[in-house]
């Protein structure tokens, strides 16, 4: 069973997502922790719960998912894992906290790269990548069934989906990803996105108005 922990870091409003098991292994998805105090919370609850983090991973490196990429791949020693394509988004991230005047401490390069079909483990438990374009050019979403879990980055939110106004994004792909791979698991998967409150696979695909005539 997964246990899933959630912060909301930065001038973004980003969800950062930490997921653990009963073994003491952790990962840390997002980070998007930005100054002294947003660090020492997601580091706090890691020594409380006596997690020793395991992957630092990006579903996409939009500049508020990758502020805290520094400080957690220094502080637990570890490399950054996400699609090879983000690359490039990656490298804009000085370039883009400039234009919005915030403080960023440059990420590590992706030095793991992941793609649909792979598989991330942690402790007892394992995450199914998928590829999930659309939003950014190669974003990726984790999946555990058994706990029900879809961390969804800014793919899909509660009521709503990501932008595709961005370099990269396209809005065909977006909704034929997230009809495709999305809506066509269990209703009862629970979607942790990016942004906002967490959402069901079932209420989105009833609710959701970019998908309900
Ligand atoms: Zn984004």
């Amino acid at each position: 069973m997964i246990h899933i922990q959630s912060f909301t870091f930065n001038p973004f409003y980003e969800n950062t997502y930490l997921l653990y098991d009963d073994s003491s292994e952790c990962i840390i998805i997002d980070p998007g922790c930005s100054n002294a105090s947003e660090n020492l919370e997601i580091s706090t609850f890691i020594v409380d719960n006596k997690l020793k983090p395991v992957h630092l991973i990006n579903t996409h490196c939009h500049i508020d998912h990758i502020l805290g990429n520094k400080y957690i791949s220094t502080r637990y020693q570890l490399k950054l894992t996400a699609h090879k394509k983000e690359t490039q988004v990656l490298d804009f991230g000085t370039q883009t906290a400039m234009m919005y005047q915030i403080p960023y401490d440059p990420s590590p390069p992706i030095e793991i790269f992941i793609d649909e079909g792979d598989i991330v483990k942690f402790g007892h438990s394992a995450l199914n990548v998928l590829f999930t374009p659309g939003h950014s050019p190669a974003s990726i979403s984790l999946l555990n069934k058994e706990s029900k879990i879809l961390i969804s980055g800014d793919v899909l939110f509660q009521g709503s989906i990501g932008r595709t106004d961005l370099p990269g994004g396209n809005f065909e792909t977006l909704t034929r990803v997230i009809r495709s791979k999305f809506f066509t698991l269990t209703d009862d998967i629970v979607v942790y996105p990016g942004h906002g409150d967490s959402t069901t696979v079932g209420i989105e695909k009833r609710t959701n108005p970019f998908f309900v005539d």
